[in-house]
């Protein structure tokens, strides 16, 4: 069956799609007068607000206590772990005034929070008892980021939720990494997104951390966009700040942390990019917040009977927990209806004219490909709810399929150069030499940003860069 997607302006021209997408969909708002900062608007934060809940149901269902920390955290606390500080201190706002008086001690807006949340830990760590000590917050963070901006992409305000834990050992942290991979998994699955998982290279990995882990998807204009990592700490930070547990034995040993994030612009942006088409939004039934919208088509002496039916139907669904809007707007025509929320990205439409009103039918249309259907009114939840998962089957496919058609293999560098062109992702030989990832980002349009942690990648040939022995095949692609 082909589909009947009509997707190629994402495709042609990003930027302007995914801007009037933000505008009229009201999913954000870019024109607040401090450049990199953001108003998410009332359909774009509903659709977040489901995504970040789903996530912490997720992480409170193992064992995470929901906190919540302080924005600032002081200047001593920040600079303790060397790694870190390099990482992140030219993207740091600084506080340095209370009024007119100057503050004695520096303080910083968190970029991150390890440096907030670890000095707590010290505190609440006393023994083996104690641990594992797994804790998660949703909330923003704050970099001073100098690329270009674009909303929901990069700011520098972003809403994220961010997990911290600590273990006995490595092993355990190691666990608790599958763990966190695992949820993620679940909530990228649960929103359709395609991604590959990557291990990113030691040169970028997250400042502090033994190795990161970062959830790679595509976009429409070619570059990979990061949607979430998972980071290994070893015992980097408990060393810094003075982390210890008193074993069974009563020797004090340092903790070993995990930390990972999740950031929900990247994510809904990466929601609207993947399943979006020239209409507008086309929105998974799950994070939906509105499942099926009701459009009453209106003849002149039979509106009684179809707004009558309209709100029968509209009742049943919402008894059934299907999130409904009856569009009884009289000011609007079917048409500008339709308009409106195919934009909202809404998955299903329910139509109802006299005659579907006599026979207590109602003609259904899905969003994503227009397959029009029709049901009886008793048979209504049953196919709406077979529906939702047939169209949610079809955009998690298509996901999948364009992030497979992305995905080349690139043999020489001219090739790699011309696939960059192409905005692809190619795969090359490497032999995991730093400097040969560095000579290949001077070359061509696109960096190394990792090698699959999952997989069973075999290097197929020598370094593309140095023709050394390959020990990986890394993942090359633009970037956000
Ligand atoms: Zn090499």
């Amino acid at each position: 069956m082909s589909d009947k997607v009509n997707s190629d302006q994402k495709f042609e021209d990003f930027s302007t799609w995914y801007d009037k997408i933000l505008l009229e969909a009201h999913i954000a708002d870019d024109r607040y007068p401090v450049k990199g900062f953001t108003v998410y608007t009332g359909w774009g934060y509903s659709i977040a607000k489901r995504i970040y809940q789903m996530l912490e149901n997720m992480l409170e269902e193992v064992d995470h206590q929901p906190m919540q920390f302080p924005v600032v955290i002081p200047e001593d606390a920040f600079q303790k772990e060397a790694d870190h500080i390099e990482g992140f201190s030219a993207e740091v706002f600084w506080i340095t005034h209370a009024g007119d008086n100057k503050l004695e001690r520096r303080l910083l807006l968190r970029p991150t929070s390890e440096t907030a949340i670890y000095p707590m830990f010290k505190l609440w760590i006393r023994s083996h008892a104690d641990l594992p000590l797994r804790m998660h917050q949703t909330c923003n963070v704050y970099r001073y980021e100098t690329k270009a901006t674009r909303p929901l992409y990069r700011g520098r305000e972003f809403l994220w939720n961010e997990g911290h834990t600590a273990h006995v050992d490595f092993e355990d942290a190691e666990r608790q990494v599958q763990v966190a991979v695992k949820i993620y998994r679940k909530v990228y699955d649960a929103l359709g997104l395609s991604y590959i998982l990557l291990k990113r290279p030691d040169f970028d990995k997250f400042a502090g951390a033994v190795y990161t882990l970062a959830f790679d998807t595509w976009n429409p204009d070619g570059k990979t966009s990061q949607i979430g990592t998972v980071h290994n700490l070893g015992e980097n930070f408990a060393k810094a700040f003075d982390v210890t547990y008193e074993d069974d034995e009563g020797s004090h040993r340092y903790v070993s942390n995990t930390c990972y994030g999740m950031g929900f612009g990247r994510t809904l942006a990466a929601t609207i990019a993947h399943h979006g088409d020239n209409n507008g939004l086309v929105l998974p039934p799950l994070v939906a917040p509105k499942q099926v919208v009701i459009v009453p088509i209106l003849f002149r002496g039979r509106e009684g009977d179809v707004v009558g039916y309209s709100k029968e139907i509209e009742a049943k669904l919402k008894e059934a927990g299907i999130r409904t809007v009856l569009d009884d707007d009289d000011r609007l025509r079917p048409g500008e209806k339709y308009y409106k929320w195919d934009m909202y990205g809404v998955p299903l439409r329910v139509e109802v004219g006299p005659r579907e009103a006599e026979a207590r039918t109602v003609t259904l249309v899905r969003r994503d490909n227009r397959a029009k259907s029709k049901a009886s009114f008793d048979e209504l939840v049953e196919t709406i709810q077979g529906l939702f998962e047939d169209l949610f089957a079809d955009l998690k496919r298509r996901s999948r399929e364009r992030l497979e058609s992305e995905l080349v293999d690139a043999h020489s560098l001219d090739e790699l150069k011309s696939y960059m062109e192409q905005r692809k992702i190619a795969r090359v030989n490497w032999c995991g030499e730093p400097r040969c990832a560095f000579e290949l980002k001077d070359q061509v349009a696109g960096e190394v940003r990792g090698t699959l942690w999952d997989g069973s990648d075999e290097p197929t040939g020598p370094c593309m860069v140095c023709g050394d022995e390959a020990k990986y095949i890394a993942y090359v692609s633009q970037t956000y």
